[in-house]
């Protein structure tokens, strides 16, 4: 296919740029990274990706749009696109860009995301407002946070009333604190097929949250142990088959939602993040609207996509394989930003 060779496609070297890069030459496209000096010697390892483009550092990235633009990339963005050049720069892109920018102002503020969940019909944690009587277990989460950094877990009101004195931010939001298991469902939406799947689902670790219950409550007393939440890593999860049903309709009930609320709606890679709790109900503390790091442990396909697909199938291949299919139906309109 003719056209496949003119259209490369590109990204910024970080966060799961080697998949999203690998799933490109899979199929067929040329590929570019636009990494830092200090990348260069990773990215460059790799045969997939045809062309490094070296910024001194992240925040540069608009320097090089110019040169993307004659090359006939397309970006796709992954979670360092917001957590480097912010929201505004993402949506001054000139680049072609998968997926649509209009979402990013839903997802980055928590209270529109949280009504477009809650308008889903999508169960979330309560919430409870400055002055409110706590009265459960709650997650003290300060806004800009990430990966779990500058959280807080308190048993009780009298419990908050404590941390609350020496805890720094001024912005935050204190939750219900659900107990249970926490599950990153990835999906995919393809507004050309009009069809939502679940590509892979995956478990974070996090410290020292995860490692707890390898000592004993009774000698963990008096040492004053507090729950972190940072994240070290994810490992795959296969979900039981009896809550899949939900998982797949609550992402097609935020896909629906989404085409109400916002010019275009989602589509492309997203994540619901969940905790499930032993009754087995879902409790979805974030929706992230792009590919994230926990489908890094899917490069070579996952039990879930090889239910679609005849071939080893990531996230980043997903995108690389809509792309292609928008090229061939000329549909590419649909789909770029
Ligand atoms: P990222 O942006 O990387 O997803 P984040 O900083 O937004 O991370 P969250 O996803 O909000 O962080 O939460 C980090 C961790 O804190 C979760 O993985 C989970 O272990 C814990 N957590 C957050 N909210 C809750 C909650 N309501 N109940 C129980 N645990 C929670």
């Amino acid at each position: 296919m003719e056209t496949r060779k003119v259209y490369k496609i590109a990204t910024l070297g970080s966060h799961s740029a080697l998949q999203i890069l690998k799933g490109a030459k899979d199929e067929g496209f040329k590929t570019i990274c636009v990494t830092i000096p200090d990348r260069v010697s990773l990215y460059s390892r790799f045969s997939f990706i045809d062309k490094i483009v070296v910024i001194e550092k992240y925040t540069d990235f608009p320097k090089v749009e110019g040169q993307l633009i004659k090359d006939n990339a397309i970006i796709i963005p992954h979670g360092s696109f917001v957590a480097y050049l912010g929201v505004e720069n993402n949506k001054k892109m000139k680049v072609p860009y998968y997926g649509n920018k209009k979402v990013l102002d839903w997802e980055s503020d928590r209270k529109m995301q949280r009504d477009w969940l809650i308008q889903s019909g999508i169960p979330v944690p309560r919430r409870f407002k400055k002055g409110e009587k706590i009265d459960r277990p709650i997650i003290v989460k300060s806004y800009g946070a990430a990966g779990g950094n500058g959280y807080f877990f308190a048993k009780n009101q009298k419990d908050f009333d404590r941390r609350i004195k020496s805890f720094k931010p001024k912005d935050f939001i204190v939750q219900e604190y659900v107990i249970g298991v926490p599950l990153y469902i990835h999906y995919f939406y393809s507004p050309i097929s009009k069809k939502l799947e679940i590509l892979s689902i995956d478990k974070r670790y996090e410290s020292n949250v995860d490692s707890l219950g390898r000592i004993p409550s009774q000698n963990q007393q008096g040492l004053g142990i507090e729950p972190s939440f940072v994240v070290v890593g994810n490992s795959p999860l296969a979900l039981r088959e009896s809550l899949l049903a939900e998982a797949f309709e609550m992402g097609e009930r935020v896909v629906a939602k989404s085409k109400e609320l916002i010019s275009g709606g989602l589509w492309g890679p997203f994540c619901l993040e969940t905790i499930i709790t032993p009754e087995q109900k879902f409790s979805i503390i974030e929706i992230s609207c792009r590919i994230v790091a926990g489908t890094n442990l899917f490069i070579n396909g996952s039990p879930y996509a090889a239910l679609y697909w005849d071939k080893e199938v990531s996230t980043g291949r997903r995108i690389a394989m809509e792309i292609k299919d928008a090229i061939k139906k000329n549909k590419l309109g649909k789909i770029l930003n």
